[in-house]
This record gives C-alpha cells, sequence and structure tokens, in this order.
C-alpha cells in the first residue's frame, strides 16, 4: 500500500517536471521579437515627425498610392525606420509590385517588425509595426510573387532610404 502511494507521487513528480519542461521549451519556441526600445509621448512624435510621417506611423495613416517616394526605387541600399532609424530591409528584399507602395518579400532578421492583427474596415489584415519604437509601417499580405509567399506593402512615409555608396575607383 505504502509502495502505491510512493508510486503514484513519483509519478505525479514527473507529470509536473514534464509540464514545466514542456512550458519551457514552448517559451523558447516564440518567434525572436525585439523588445520595443523607443517609447515616446505622442507628443514627442509629434515634434519629430513631420505632420505627414505623424499621420501614417503614429496614427496608423497611408499614403495615397503610386504617390510616395520609394515605390519605384530600385537601387541598392537599406530601408530603415523613419521615425527611429532601426534597419528594417534591404534593396534585395524589394520587388516591383503594381500595388503602389514600397514591396518587400521579407524583413531583416532578428525581430525587426512587430505584427498584429488590424481588423479595420471590415476586413482582416496582418499590420506591421517597426519593432524598436512601434511605429506604423504598413500591412504584410499572403500573396507575394516570390519564393517566400509574401508582400510587406509598406507606406514610404514610414521608411528612409539609405544608398549603398559606390565604390570609389583608385587611380
Ligand atoms: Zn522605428
Amino acid at each position: 500500500m505504502r509502495l502505491a502511494v510512493l508510486l503514484f507521487l513519483f509519478l505525479q513528480a514527473c507529470t509536473n517536471y514534464g509540464q514545466d519542461m514542456k512550458s519551457k521549451i514552448v517559451e523558447k519556441e516564440k518567434p525572436a521579437v525585439a523588445e520595443q526600445k523607443i517609447v515616446r509621448t505622442e507628443a514627442e512624435w509629434r515634434k519629430l515627425l513631420t505632420p505627414e510621417q505623424y499621420q501614417v506611423l503614429r496614427e496608423k495613416g497611408t499614403e495615397a498610392p503610386f504617390t510616395g517616394k520609394y515605390y519605384k526605387t530600385n537601387d541598392k541600399g537599406v530601408y530603415s525606420c523613419a521615425a527611429c532609424n532601426a534597419e528594417l530591409f534591404t534593396s534585395d528584399m524589394k520587388f516591383d509590385s503594381d500595388c503602389g507602395w514600397p514591396s518587400f518579400d521579407r524583413a531583416l532578421e532578428g525581430g525587426k517588425i512587430k505584427y498584429e492583427v488590424d481588423r479595420a474596415y471590415g476586413w482582416v489584415r496582418t499590420e506591421i509595426m517597426c519593432a524598436n519604437c512601434g511605429s506604423h509601417l504598413g500591412h504584410v499580405f499572403d500573396d507575394g510573387p516570390t519564393l517566400t509567399g509574401k508582400r510587406y506593402c509598406v507606406n514610404s512615409v514610414s521608411l528612409t532610404f539609405y544608398r549603398e555608396k559606390p565604390e570609389v575607383k583608385k587611380n
């Protein structure tokens, strides 16, 4: 009888241990999303950004299609967040989409992008934000034409492009 109780307790302990392990593993498998580092008040953002940038980045606005400064850019370089300068995309990830906004098939690794379900206007979309400062970038869709199948549709207003310097030829 005593043995049965001991066995029961032992098994109980094993189960608890197993659950502990499981929760630890699950925690590890979560995608790497960087902690938001820059936290500013909206008044501070208003001072730092142009009215157009503020409307898109902080109020989740959308620039009119085919009007943004980067939708046709094909130069080599890096695209950073216009609010905090965190690097988000490179020109290698950009593709020509006819949607009128700069489009990328993936983002730089390391949890640079924060994803959130957006149910505005009666449809469900995935909003993308800069993980570093929480500013709105655009949306990501599953209809990309490249191998990743993704289309990160980003407002030009939300980006700053840093053109790669051409190699200087020495005489
Ligand atoms: Zn940012």
